[in-house]
């Protein structure tokens, strides 16, 4: 009994290192191509992504990929399977500009957008939370109190803002203060927009930004132009 036991045990591990270890160590997850390194993206993705990792502002919002790039796979990866390396090549990229822009503008409080709760139960953490822990930055956790269904679905602009209107909740030392938004997509504006109205709602604060890691082409529309 305790040899078959073994046997199974050595079967499923061998198993275990073939099929993961084949999938997420030996391949780029960006592009599939086999690597030499334990990294899960290879050299070549990673130079790309540097590349066009550029910090830029549109209003007060500041971001740092073109969404419809590279960097929407190694997001959705890292959403997905929570590899930890994807986390650190985010950080990696965004460090300098991040604390430049606190510096600059004298953010005093950074509020990452909290997440559907579904989406935390799912996954088990929020992904935006987890990069800040990473840089080693105190945050203020905003609350999720309603129930939305997933915003990228809806397409109409008042649908939208009606899915998520009160859905956040905030509390702590706001008053006069200026504050920093983080948020991994901004994909229209609506999510972030309501956030910023309910602590409006509550607070007088000084002055908002917004730091986002990327940008949709439709969110840039809708600020460059005003409308939906
Ligand atoms: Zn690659």
């Amino acid at each position: 009994m305790q040899k078959l036991l073994m046997i199974i045990n050595n079967l499923h591990q061998n198993f275990y290192n073939k099929i993961f270890r084949g999938f997420f160590y030996d391949r780029c997850i960006l592009c599939q191509k086999s690597t030499d390194n334990n990294m899960y993206i290879c050299y070549n993705c990673f130079k790309q992504l540097k590349s066009i990792a550029k910090l830029r502002s549109i209003k007060n919002i500041y971001y740092i990929w073109d969404y419809e790039t590279i960097f929407s796979k190694l997001l959705k990866n890292y959403k997905l399977n929570r590899i930890k390396n994807l986390e650190n090549i985010i950080v990696k990229l965004i460090k300098h500009d991040f604390f430049e822009i606190l510096n600059k503008k004298n953010i005093e409080i950074i509020i990452p957008v909290p997440i559907n709760n579904n989406r935390i139960r799912e996954r088990g953490f929020n992904q935006t939370e987890e990069i800040l822990k990473k840089l080693n930055i105190k945050y203020l956790k905003a609350k999720r109190i309603k129930a939305t269904k997933k915003m990228s679905r809806i397409l109409n602009k008042k649908e939208r803002e009606k899915n998520i209107k009160n859905a956040f909740k905030i509390e702590g030392d706001l008053e006069n203060k200026i504050i920093l938004i983080f948020d991994d997509v901004i994909t229209t504006g609506t999510t972030v927009n309501e956030l910023i109205k309910t602590i409006n709602k509550k607070y007088m604060i000084k002055e908002v930004y917004i730091f986002t890691l990327s940008l949709t082409k439709t969110a840039k529309k809708i600020l460059n132009d005003g409308r939906d």
